[in-house]
């Protein structure tokens, strides 16, 4: 469910029409499931700003006191590929 759709997507930034290259996600968990939760998905010139915002949903998002959720990181955006195979960039962050 989590598979990344298999035609091109378009980067999330504010009036950006390009194709979207990364994926700004956290990893999060309950302490039981972990997954990827997705914030945006970016092209290479709004990867600063869209990780930023990213980063604010990321502090003001209230969890439970079992949950988990680690400051966003950017990943590559293989298309069709599961997110446990996503490769961290984390050279970008
Ligand atoms: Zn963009």
């Amino acid at each position: 469910m989590n598979a990344m759709p298999k035609y091109p997507v378009n980067c999330g930034g504010a009036d950006c029409v390009a194709v979207a290259a990364f994926k700004i996600a956290a990893q999060w968990t309950d302490g039981t499931t972990r997954e990827l939760k997705t914030y945006f998905l970016s092209c290479q010139e709004c990867l600063k700003s869209l990780l930023e915002r990213a980063g604010e949903k990321q502090r003001v998002c209230r969890l439970a006191p079992a949950e988990k959720l680690e400051p966003p990181g950017v990943y590559d955006l293989s298309r069709g590929a599961p997110d446990r195979q996503l490769v961290r960039r984390a050279e970008l962050e």
